[in-house]
């Protein structure tokens, strides 16, 4: 493959190498792990162990994972739980990724009461308790915002809840956190928590929803009963022992991965700075995404000439980048030509990068486009 600069870590991420091995594996040992035979009785002990040690990575001995088909199938399988009725309601960040939102959206549309709580100024979840009350009975808040990288402090989000609405269930969408920043399940307190594979270096299609014992969970699958029942359907061994895999791997390196990219993330800030460049930063947190916008000119143009040098960026979301409207940065006071022009940068601790050349050929770019707007 030529050289490229893969700076769109937050949309999805380069498997490790070690994921060829594990698939190829699995196409040997290829039997059904529902079968009653040794070959397959061997594989249902490897995706039982996968799932004890996926909750000991993120502290979640409490709880048990069901696997899913990535993190979107975990967030609707989540919401799932909420069961609208007379006096209750659904509580939701304004913020969520589309899996829970236009989830929640549904809801509301079948007449559903829900509640949007807001986006702060630095783009996080300010004051949970002005704004729900004791008829929340679920609420969803995510972890690490994708866009923004903005991180919410959800042990003291979801204390606050359990003290206004104590029968309340709380779930968090942790897609950008886990092997990222600490995740502690026990001390966060919360009831379930969704995972991905593919933004650790995992493969695409594999998740799942992490659920505290005790706690109810509707299926959303129905079919011959795998997973306890709650997600039926011929598990994906193969990714589930990748997300294995990859979680133990990202979770044992977070420290010095966190180290590697908060130093790419602070020195790209530093090196645009001195090329001249004025822009804001918006939402300060995970090391892993920088976000930022320039005046005058469109995220989406400086994509494509960024492109043209092989350097690939987002300018929101993927998975919302076909819609203009950006929740996020409206939360965060952002004008439309402030959202417009924004791009998102994400990095990978796993690549070696260039920063000074990063930011020469982004500011060249950057100067080049505004020159342009402010000819017209
Ligand atoms: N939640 C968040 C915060 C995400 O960033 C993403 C991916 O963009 C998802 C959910 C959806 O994940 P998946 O692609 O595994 O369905």
């Amino acid at each position: 493959m030529e050289k490229i600069i893969y700076l769109d870590n937050a949309a999805t991420t380069k498997p490790f190498d070690e994921m060829s091995k594990i698939y190829q594996d699995c196409m040997v040992d290829f039997f059904n792990p529902s079968s009653v035979y040794d070959p397959a009785i061997s594989i249902r002990k490897k995706i039982e162990l996968a799932r004890k040690s996926i909750c000991e990575a993120l502290h979640g001995e409490h709880g048990s994972v069901i696997f899913t088909s990535g993190a979107t199938e975990a967030d609707n399988l989540a919401l799932s739980c909420f069961k609208p009725r007379q006096g209750i309601s659904l509580a939701i960040f304004a913020g969520e990724h589309p899996a829970v939102f236009n989830k929640a959206k549904a809801f509301e549309n079948a007449g559903a009461k829900v509640i949007y709580l807001p986006v702060g100024k630095n783009g996080t979840l300010d004051k949970v308790e002005d704004f729900v009350d004791s008829s929340v009975a679920f609420v969803s808040v995510m972890h690490v915002s994708n866009e923004t990288g903005a991180i919410n402090d959800i042990a003291n989000i979801c204390k606050s809840i359990k003290k206004i609405s104590p029968k309340a269930i709380v779930h968090v969408d942790g897609v950008q956190a886990v092997g990222k920043i600490p995740v502690n399940l026990r001390a966060l307190g919360v009831d379930m928590y969704t995972i991905s594979a593919h933004k650790i270096h995992g493969p695409k299609g594999i998740g799942a929803l992490w659920v505290k014992n005790g706690i109810n969970v509707s299926p959303a699958v129905f079919g011959g009963g795998q997973e306890k029942g709650f997600r039926s359907g011929t598990e994906n061994v193969a990714g589930i022992l990748s997300l294995e895999y990859a979680i133990k791997k990202v979770t044992a390196e977070l420290n010095q991965n966190s180290s590697i990219v908060s130093e790419y993330r602070s020195s790209l800030i530093d090196s645009l700075r001195n090329e001249g460049l004025s822009f804001d930063v918006n939402g300060e947190g995970s090391p892993y995404i920088l976000n930022l916008t320039f005046e005058n000119i469109r995220g989406e143009v400086l994509l494509h000439t960024l492109e043209k040098h092989k350097i690939y960026v987002a300018t929101g979301s993927a998975c919302s980048s076909k819609k203009p409207e950006n929740r996020m940065l409206k939360g965060m006071g952002k004008t439309d030509s402030q959202i417009q022009g924004t791009i998102r940068i994400s990095f990978s601790a796993y690549d070696k990068l260039d920063i000074s050349e990063i930011a020469t050929t982004i500011a060249n770019e950057v100067k080049i486009l505004q020159s342009k707007i402010k000819g017209k």
